[in-house]
């Protein structure tokens, strides 16, 4: 997915002074941003009150969304630097296209992970013949130096381990947890994770100290550490945690977002992920001009233009919060 803007804000993340170092329960709410002309989505990061989670730079959660009738998701040719996308879907399918020529279709509880590294484009449409609800989550995650520049790829893992506690069954799309590993390429310590639980289950899944986390409510009533999260928000859990208590009160989802805090500081603006406002504008540029990034072809429609650059420099500063 994109970041569909027209006046994209830059975010300036990353750094330790975003990260909290003890146990908190923060709860985020989502932006409505509106994704074309049907659909709606809810971001959840960056947030005016946190950036990252680790690694992970930005997620949108949307639907569940009746397309039985509409097109869905049609998101034109765009470009990405920095960053790695991950699409998970509970509902629904997604074309991905993109310019090393990789065409599938990514389908519930499989994980699609595109490594941009130093340049790639893509397009993601709802296929012409689709269920009828779409609902899922597109997340970001943010290269560390050592690997931005790495040759774009694009992997579809289509089974994942899946970790198993009374009540509750764990799916791994990124990183560990619990011992179970994704096969999709990280490049931090990470984690993300599907939680599915049973209505009246409770759990304690073990968290790694170090690591930081947040709950994104995907389905049902679920508390987390005891707090109330409904569907479509998040709640921001710190670190020092080494396990994380759950209740279903109904039949529920989560996904569970977590990893090493990101020490490196970043800027965002639009689809890319950079370390100074000179690499934004050569991104920009070269999108433009039609370099670098490549094209993707099989899309019925026009690539999106890169919106205007903001007219102060972004920089990359220290605490924000
Ligand atoms: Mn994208």
């Amino acid at each position: 997915m994109s970041n569909l803007d027209q006046r994209p804000s830059p975010s300036l993340c990353g750094g330790r002074g975003f990260v909290v170092a003890e146990p908190v329960r923060e709860l985020l709410s989502p932006r409505k941003v509106q994704l074309g002309e049907a659909t709606e989505v809810r971001r959840l990061l960056p947030n005016l009150g946190r950036r990252m989670i680790g690694a992970w730079a930005f997620v949108d959660h949307y639907g569940p969304d009746d397309i039985a009738d509409e097109p869905g998701m049609q998101v034109p040719p765009h470009p990405h630097m920095g960053l790695q996308t991950v699409s998970w879907l509970h509902e629904g399918e997604v074309l991905h296209r993109d310019s090393l020529g990789s065409l599938a279709t990514i389908r519930p509880r499989q994980l699609g992970l595109m490594t941009s590294g130093r340049a790639i484009s893509h397009s993601e449409e709802s296929p012409r013949s689709h269920a009828r609800f779409l609902h899922g989550a597109q997340l970001w995650v943010a290269l560390p130096d050592s690997d931005r520049h790495t040759e774009p790829h694009f992997e579809l893992h289509t089974e994942l381990p899946v970790v198993t506690a009374p009540g509750l069954s764990a799916t791994v799309i990124l990183g560990d947890l619990d011992g179970a590993a994704s096969p999709g390429t990280a490049y931090t310590p990470i984690v993300g994770a599907d939680l599915a639980l049973a209505a009246g289950a409770t759990a304690a899944l073990p968290l790694v100290r170090d690591f930081e986390y947040g709950v994104l409510s995907m389905a049902g009533e679920v508390r987390v550490d005891d707090v109330p999260v409904l569907p479509g928000s998040m709640l921001y859990l710190g670190s020092g945690r080494t396990e994380l208590p759950l209740r279903a009160e109904s039949d529920a989802a989560v996904m569970l977002l977590g990893g090493e805090p990101f020490a490196e500081e970043l800027i965002m603006w639009w689809n890319f992920v950079a370390r100074s406002q000179e690499e934004i504008e050569t991104a920009r540029d070269d999108w433009t001009n039609g370099t670098r990034f490549g094209a993707v072809t099989g899309y019925d429609g026009a690539a999106l233009p890169a919106p205007e650059m903001p007219p102060t420099p972004l920089k990359p500063r220290g605490r924000v919060r």
